[in-house]
């Protein structure tokens, strides 16, 4: 039954670090089905292609930000072609100092991954409890 969350699942991970327990948090994923994908990757091709477009009017440095932003857009193409799994809003605490935060992750979702504490600007582990 597809339903309003369909494509998207909680999934629970392990926050590892040098000292202390190891704690939990969950991140959001997002899956991509194979057409989602295509039309992220030209969504976000037109997007660069567009804002290519309006900088040839900037005087001079359009010679050096027409060709920034295509090759941009294309490497966002391929990016978003290739990403099945979206992570966004992963929350954890961290087990260094206990700081409970919003984590930066990977936008391409994958395990383990390292990550830093914003507070003590420690290297921490994420990974899938089994
Ligand atoms: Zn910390």
């Amino acid at each position: 039954m597809p339903g309003p969350s369909q494509g998207r699942r909680a999934q629970p991970f392990i926050l590892s670090g040098y000292h202390g327990e190891a704690t939990r948090g969950t991140v959001t994923i997002r899956e991509f089905n194979r057409e989602q994908r295509m039309r992220r990757a030209f969504a976000g091709l037109g997007k660069w292609w567009g804002v290519a477009l309006i900088s040839v009017l900037v005087p001079v440095a359009h010679f050096v930000l027409v060709p920034s932003f295509l090759l941009y857009g294309v490497w966002q193409f391929f990016q978003r072609l290739g990403t099945a799994e979206l992570a966004t809003d992963a929350r954890g605490t961290c087990p260094d100092c206990g700081a409970e935060q919003t984590l930066e992750l990977a936008p391409r979702w994958r395990s383990p991954q390292p990550v830093t504490c914003k507070q003590c600007n420690r290297g921490l582990r994420l990974t899938v409890p089994p």
